[in-house]
């Protein structure tokens, strides 16, 4: 079952960044996490129910970095939260969409993610995640 939206991912340069969104919210993050799995660094800000990432690639093949040269700073998903990624993949994959990674994988913030391949949703980049527990 997809319960909200878990958080919205922006692609920036730099998390210098976050003293934008500071300004925005008027409050701080909440963590900072290196995630060498997927090569980048993130900043988590709490808005509400949901959740806004901020995530600096820390390698120059990764796929900020590649998604910056592309189309520049800006939203790069959503990410909606599930109670069992297993059984969404399976059903997801059911009605034909495919997944980046054939397994979850442990992502930020203690979440098991995965993404839904772009192609088969109008370009829009959506992860999947699930909290553990
Ligand atoms: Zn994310």
């Amino acid at each position: 079952m997809i319960k909200k939206i878990e958080h919205i991912g922006v692609a920036v340069k730099s998390l210098d960044a976050q003293k934008t969104f500071e300004k925005i919210l008027n409050y701080s993050s909440y963590k900072t996490e290196d995630v060498s799995s997927e090569k980048v660094k993130v900043i988590f800000f709490n808005v509400g129910e949901s959740k806004l990432e901020l995530l600096e690639s820390t390698d120059s093949s990764g796929t900020i970095t590649k998604f910056i040269e592309k189309k520049g700073e800006g939203i790069h998903h959503i990410a909606l939260s599930v109670d069992n990624i297993i059984e969404e993949m399976n059903r997801l994959q059911k009605e034909g969409f495919e997944f980046i990674y054939a397994e979850p994988k442990r992502g930020a913030d203690n979440q098991l993610i995965n993404f839904i391949h772009p192609k088969f949703t109008h370009g829009v980049l959506i992860e999947l995640c699930q909290e553990i527990k």
